[in-house]
């Protein structure tokens, strides 16, 4: 008899609902965000990301109109 044992990694990054990959998991499981995510709001905004901020709604449709152009962007590795 088969159990199903949910993973406690989620489908897709809690910042960008992004589905993560492969390359996400060794960052999520540091920082529980994407690679990307960590990348362009964690990184850059480090500081304030230590004191809580998170990126607002508009900030990370931007970013994800960004990622769209990026020829790696459906890339399954
Ligand atoms: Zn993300």
């Amino acid at each position: 008899m088969l159990t199903y044992h949910k993973p406690k990694i989620p489908d897709a990054c809690p910042i960008c609902n992004v589905l993560l990959r492969s390359l996400d998991l060794e960052v999520y499981n540091r920082v529980s965000i994407c690679a990307d995510c960590e990348m362009h709001f964690l990184q850059r905004f480090k500081p304030l990301w230590d004191e809580g901020w998170r990126p607002n709604p508009r900030q990370i449709e931007e970013r994800l109109k960004e990622r769209t152009k990026e020829p790696f962007f459906f890339v399954h590795l």
